[in-house]
């Protein structure tokens, strides 16, 4: 998928549909109908800015054969549209290139070849090399004296992620224009419309959408893509959202530490309870820097705060004790993060000593629980409750 920055599902045909980057596109339409926007740019910008769907805007803006530059509805326009905006297919003026698959010398003399306007009886020409940065040097040094003496008319835009792959006289020749991430007001109203679209029933409201703009960290199409994955009509909840971007709250984080320090049985019911993500080791990552007193990026003074007090009575020996565990697991799940709790926890000692044989015949004096195999046939974790039934934490004991 190419572009991003579009107010619904369907990509921006249209400058207007583009939400956020509001000055670049004010300059860029001023200098296409001022006829004064360099032949030779360079678009930079994090994946999922929207990079390609602004160049291609551009290309149409350029190529429109009205007066008042872009018109929409002329057969330049209109044939830019739902060709290379709607299908990324190229057209007469429109000459699309990926550097990722194309970035050897040979292609770049085939890009070259394409910067005049022909015979086709067009106007205007621009060409798009998507994926710049792919480029070999060889490949750069084809475009150094061609991209200086391009014909009037011809434009060529080089879409890139990182301008840095570019060798310096090349980028000394273009314009640069960089691609800043959306603010996270921008990241809602598109959200928004997608909801407004899709009919999605959204519970918690700009709460629960706040999570994916702030997950999706400024760029568009993470966060489209992500709310894309919800079928129409169907309900988002902050759980489900929570899911699918592994999403852990500090808070749950500090909560469940608290029980190294306390009842082993409360915590485990706790455990059952969480909410299970790989990034439950950073935190406790940080949770450890702050107990020894280190600053912390990633927590806050709250955060931090609440360190102190709720883990007052965590041993920092402990702490480690069950970072050591809970790394060492191939897959966080609830059965490993179970065992590194247990044997993190100062009852583990005791549990140690402790002869399951006597907690087997206990158990069997009560008739009523089963001593069966959980059945792990649906690939799930299996829950505290079966675990606790079938006499199964004995084993990990
Ligand atoms: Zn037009």
């Amino acid at each position: 998928m190419m572009g991003g920055v579009c107010k619904m599902l369907k990509r921006p045909s249209k400058f207007e549909d583009v939400v956020g980057h509001t000055h670049l596109i004010e300059f860029l339409k001023n200098h296409v109908s001022g006829g004064t926007l360099p032949r030779f740019l360079i678009l930079e910008g994090d994946e999922g800015l929207g990079k390609t769907t602004i160049a291609k805007l551009i290309s149409l803006a350029l190529c429109c054969e009205s007066e008042n530059k872009p018109c929409y509805t002329c057969k330049t326009c209109t044939d830019i549209m739902s060709n290379v905006i709607d299908k990324n297919m190229e057209t007469k003026n429109v000459k699309l290139f990926n550097m990722s698959i194309n970035g050897g010398k040979d292609s770049a003399k085939d890009v070259v070849d394409n910067f005049n306007l022909g015979v086709s009886g067009i106007k205007t020409k621009v060409i798009l090399l998507d994926e710049a940065h792919a480029m070999s040097d060889a490949a750069q040094e084809v475009f150094l004296v061609d991209t200086e003496y391009l014909p009037s008319n011809v434009y060529v835009i080089l879409i890139t992620t990182n301008s840095y792959n570019l060798i310096p006289t090349l980028k000394s020749r273009a314009f640069s224009i960089k691609l800043n991430k959306l603010k996270k007001v921008d990241l809602m109203i598109l959200l928004k419309d997608i909801v407004r679209e899709r009919n999605l029933n959204v519970q918690g409201g700009d709460a629960t959408l706040g999570l994916i703009a702030d997950w999706a960290d400024g760029k568009p199409r993470i966060a489209l893509n992500l709310l894309s994955g919800f079928q129409s009509n169907s309900a988002v909840s902050a759980d489900l959202i929570k899911e699918f971007i592994g999403y852990v709250d500090v808070d749950d984080v500090i909560d469940l530490l608290s029980y190294l320090g306390g009842s082993m049985t409360h915590g485990l019911m706790y455990i059952n309870s969480l909410h299970l993500s790989d990034g439950i080791l950073d935190i406790c990552l940080e949770v450890l820097k702050i107990k020894k007193g280190l600053a912390s990026f990633k927590l806050n003074m709250d955060d931090a705060l609440k360190v102190r007090t709720k883990l007052a009575n965590v041993d920092e020996e402990v702490l480690v004790k069950f970072i050591y565990e809970f790394a060492a697991l191939v897959k966080v799940n609830k059965r490993g993060l179970i065992a590194s709790f247990i044997k993190a926890h100062p009852m583990y000692s005791s549990l140690v000593d402790f002869n399951p044989s006597i907690l087997q015949e206990e158990l069997q004096q009560k008739s009523d629980l089963v001593l069966e195999e959980p059945d792990y046939s649906e690939r799930k974790a299996p829950t505290m409750e079966s675990l606790l039934q079938n006499g199964s934490i004995v084993e990990v004991f």
